[in-house]
Order: structure tokens, then sequence, then C-alpha cells
């Protein structure tokens, strides 16, 4: 007689804190998983992942020492796909982290409907202090040890923090000097002469703001009277900030990660990137006040949007949020805990998994540009990826409403709904 491996899950993880992300994802899991009724068999199968594999990687440094170096790369699931996901350099990158990261893609992947799994990697180091020449060859020999793991149609890495389209280039050659030819196809988020898809840079940020952009009609808000917070100026936060305003929203703050810059009448956002650009910080930005991280998520704004790390927003700062919409830009930004408190005070959540998803879905279109040899304009990109967010949204607003659930909730099941279909239609091998 099985066990319910349900109930004793959910026993294990009760009361875990607030830390540890790859809890909060299960946490979520679970309420979805049972709110489903998620057959026993495909929910154990579903909360763990398909592979972790951990790697010692050895760097010849720049002094001539060896220096070795810890990676990861998790690959969640495959039931709809190869593996999708991005690889991030930190010093505090942990594998939970990179497990949780992979089940996100996973999910994200499935809100979007592109027809791929979930994966992340990541490399315990500290990129700033590291030379190109070292980079390049701690990339290298990490792609060398994932050869017979990542592929076109296995797992296709992609940038997170830290990596960009250098580290794919780099990445891409690799992979080809060991399959003897050139395989595009390995990777997403290239440069576009290499392969690479007009409109995947911005098309984190970019899907964001079609998200705001829908989410703002609910409220009868149009951009010139929707005042956006911002935390994060990167590859998602600065981009984001820099098409909205575009776009006629009044961007009123934006931060880094020592702080921020705010002004209640809106702010020059190609001005202040500029000046971040050049001093590497918002320090000292005139026409703005200079605030901590803390205080710019707690400003009153219409939409906040964190786009920088997780665990951003818990149960310390909730109660304090101050936004009528909230748009995750980044993976995880909020706890479990703190989505109780948003709930309750009537914040609309565009979920991480939906709110970001526009960089998998443009790397998504990459891919298939690399398999036709066919590459598309920069307008033909964009308006696809407009076509998926928007659909995407309105299901998703739709199934929270038929299912009465909030929109993290809905999101987690309509993904978990279509894994476990494709999952159930395959049948497991065991
Ligand atoms: N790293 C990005 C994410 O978290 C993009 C992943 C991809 O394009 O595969 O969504």
């Amino acid at each position: 007689m099985r066990a319910n491996p349900m109930a004793d899950e959910m026993r294990r993880f009760k009361g875990t804190d607030e830390k540890n992300p790859f809890d909060a994802m299960i946490e979520r899991f679970d309420r979805a998983a049972q709110l489903l009724g998620l057959d026993p068999d495909l929910y154990a199968v579903m909360r763990v992942p398909s592979r972790e594999i951990k790697i010692y990687i050895p760097v010849k440094m720049d002094s001539g020492r060896i220096e070795v170096f810890e990676g990861y790369r998790v690959q969640h699931n495959f039931a709809r796909g190869p593996a999708k996901g991005g690889i991030r350099y930190a010093p505090d990158v942990t594998l939970d982290e990179i497990k949780a990261l992979a089940a996100w893609m996973t999910w994200k992947c499935a809100v979007v409907n592109v027809p791929f799994g979930g994966a992340k990697g990541g490399i315990v180091c500290d990129p700033r202090q590291m030379s190109e020449g070292e980079l390049e060859r701690l990339t290298r020999r990490y792609a060398a040890e994932l050869i017979d793991f990542i592929g076109p149609d296995r797992d296709v890495p992609a940038p997170d923090m830290n990596t960009d389209e250098q580290t794919m280039a780099w990445i891409m050659d690799t992979y080809s000097m060991h399959a003897r030819h050139t395989v595009t196809a390995i990777v997403t988020g290239k440069p576009v002469a290499l392969g690479g898809s007009l409109g995947r840079r911005e098309a984190t940020g970019r899907g964001l703001m079609f998200c705001i952009d829908e989410a703002i009609k609910k409220f009868g808000l149009t951009p010139e009277k929707t005042r956006v917070v911002v935390q994060g100026a990167g590859n998602v936060g600065g981009i984001g900030a820099l098409l909205m305003h575009e776009r006629g929203y009044k961007v009123i703050a934006i931060s880094d990660i020592s702080g921020g810059i705010y002004n209640p009448k809106g702010l020059d956002i190609p001005k202040a990137l500029e000046y971040s650009r050049k001093h590497k910080t918002f320090e000292g930005y005139p026409d703005a006040d200079y605030i901590t991280n803390q205080e710019l998520l707690e400003l009153e704004c219409d939409v906040l949007a964190p786009c920088a790390t997780e665990n951003q927003i818990t149960s310390q700062n909730a109660h304090r949020i101050n936004c009528k919409i909230l748009a995750e830009g980044a993976n995880g930004p909020t706890t479990p805990k703190a989505d109780k408190v948003l709930y309750e005070k009537g914040i609309f959540v565009i979920p991480d998994i939906l709110a970001n998803a526009g960089g998998v879905t443009v790397s998504y279109f990459e891919w298939v540009q690399d398999r036709m040899g066919y590459f598309w304009r920069e307008d033909e990109v964009n308006e696809r990826l407009k076509d998926k967010m928007v659909a995407s949204f309105n299901e998703l607003c739709q199934f929270a409403e038929k299912h009465k659930v909030d929109t993290r909730t809905a999101a987690y099941m309509l993904a978990i709904d279509r894994v476990a279909y494709d999952t159930k239609m395959r049948g497991i091998y065991a």
C-alpha cells in the first residue's frame, strides 16, 4: 500500500523559511496540484527535476594557477520538448536556487505554450573579479563538460544574470567544435550575426510591458496616467523601463543593486540609464532623490516591477507595498508568505512565470529561425511576441476567474495542467 506522496511531501515542506527559492516553488506547486486534484503519480514525477548535474570546472587563471569552480545544470522537465533555460554566474548561486529556476522555466514555457521543458544552469563565481579570458575559459570548460547533456533537441541554454551574448557565442563555438560543424540552435540569446534573433535582447522587457499594457486596462489607466517603479536596471528592468518610457508611461523610480532614484514627476529614463552606465551608479544623478532598494519597493505607485532577483517582497515588507499592479520581471521576487498579504491588499499580480516569459518566447523564435535557417524582421518578432504575451495574459485571467483563484495560483495551475496532460499522453516510462 503506497503512502500519499502529496501529503507526505507537503508535511516535509511545512514551516520552511522564506529564503529557499525551491521551497517557494514547491509551496505554490503543491497548492496548485491540490486544487487541480493532480494524479499522485504525475505529482510525484513533476515535483522533482529529471536531472541535476554538478560539475567541478578547472580554469587556468591569468596568474597561471588553476582554480576550480562549482557549476550546475538542472534539467527539470522534458515532457513538452527540449529543456530550456539560462545560465547565471554569481558568487551566491546555490543548487536549490538553480532547481527552483529550472522548474520555473518548465512552468513559464507551459504558460506561454512554447514547446520546451525547463532547465537552468549556474556557476559559483564572481564575474566582476574575473578577466574576459578567465570567463571564456570557464564558459568553454563548463560547456564541454555538458556536451552529452545539451543540444538543440536536448537542452538549449540562454543568458541569465551576468551572462550575455558573448557567453552564448563561446558556448555555441565550443559545442560546434566538438560536433565538427556549426550548431547555431544549441543556445539562444546569441549575437545576431551568429544566428541570434532580432529583438531577443529586448524581449523580456518588452514582454513585461505587453503584460502591463493589458493589466492597466483593468484599472482604467492609460500609459500617461500610470506611475511605474522599476527595481533593477539590467536586461529586464533597464530595457523594460526604457520601452515603457518610450510608450509614455511615467517611470518615477529605478534602481540598481546599490540603490535607486526617485522623482514623483517622472524620470528621463534614457538620461538616467546613461548616467548609471557612465558612473556605475545612480548616486549623484540630478533631478531625483537617491533612495534605498527597500524604500523603492515601498513607494506609492500604480505598477511596481521588481526586475532584479529573488525574495525581494517577503512577509517583512509585503504590507508596505503600495501599488495597484505587481509585475514580476524577475524570477521569484515574491515569497509565498508575501503572496497572502498582497492578495488581501487586493494587489493585482502578474506572476513571474508570465511577466518575464517574453525572453524565452523570443528564445523559442530564435531556435525556430536557426533550425529553418531563415530569419525574421524585427517587427515580425515583436508582433509575434505581442500576440503570445497578450493571448497568454488573457488566458491566465480567464483561468483565474473560472477557478476563482488568484493569478499566481492560476499560472501554476495552467502550467501544471498542460505538463500533466502531455506527461499522461506520453505515458511514464517506469
Ligand atoms: N534566463 C531567461 C529566463 O529566466 C531566459 C531563458 C531562455 O531564454 O531560455 O527566462
